[in-house]
């Protein structure tokens, strides 16, 4: 094979090995990022619960000074009813307590709802943060394992990225740019072997003459179709 071909060949396969990182460090992420954004969930569900439970205290002290509110009314009335003189004065009394005490029943009955739905949402909020708890111990967990995956991978990169300085240190600079031209719209595909007399880029079929020279291998072929280089992998027929 042309030595050039051979060596656009290769420098096709290490770029390809370059860009399968960013897939492999995303799925090393993956975990962490899932357990990070449960976290991030309770901790708005928390801050839910806080806004709610603040605001039935509010409730509650509104209630409580209703509560006193009623019970001065009640006192009130009791000095009064000493000092009424006809039945109808106090017949009207009476029912002006009646609607008093009523009123100071209903206040207490509130409190102790607003009690029940208190303790109902600091036992969420307890069951929240021992899960937030659970989650954060497998988070540091999930973290060592990332660094340790993260360092092996690090390696790995620094490997290629040595291999393609090498390899590019020898190459022809206008046939690294001619690659590097194909390269900006095929991405991972600028180089493609000929399976089949098919282009493995665009999967048309190669004319005889054209796959003649391809065989060949004396020179860099470009597709007739897309025009991506092409070679024929020596292990094929
Ligand atoms: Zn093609």
């Amino acid at each position: 094979m042309n030595k050039y071909l051979e060596q656009l060949v290769s420098l096709s396969k290490i770029d390809q090995e370059i860009d399968s990182f960013e897939p492999k460090i995303e799925s090393i992420n993956k975990n962490l990022k899932e357990v990070e954004n449960k976290i991030d969930k309770i901790n708005i569900q928390l801050n839910n619960y806080d806004d709610e439970i603040k605001d039935i205290q509010n409730q509650k002290s509104q209630n409580n000074t209703h509560i006193l509110e009623f019970s001065a009314k009640i006192k009130e009335f009791s000095k009064k009813s000493a000092m009424v003189k006809t039945e109808k004065e106090a017949n009207a009394l009476k029912i002006e307590e009646d609607i008093a005490k009523e009123q100071l029943d209903a206040a207490n009955d509130e409190i102790i709802r607003l009690d029940k739905i208190l303790e109902n949402k600091e036992s969420y909020k307890k069951e929240l943060f021992t899960e937030k708890e659970d989650l954060e111990k497998q988070l540091e967990q999930i973290k060592l394992e990332v660094q340790e995956q993260m360092k092996v991978l690090e390696k790995d990169r620094m490997n290629v990225y040595d291999k393609k300085t090498k390899l590019v240190e020898e190459m022809n600079q206008k046939v690294l740019g001619f690659y590097e031209k194909i390269r900006k719209w095929a991405k991972n595909t600028a180089v493609v072997p000929v399976k089949k007399q098919a282009c493995y880029g665009c999967f048309m079929r190669i004319y005889d003459k054209t796959y003649l020279s391809i065989i060949k291998g004396e020179e860099i072929v470009t597709c007739p179709h897309c025009g991506r280089i092409l070679y024929k992998e020596s292990q094929e027929n």
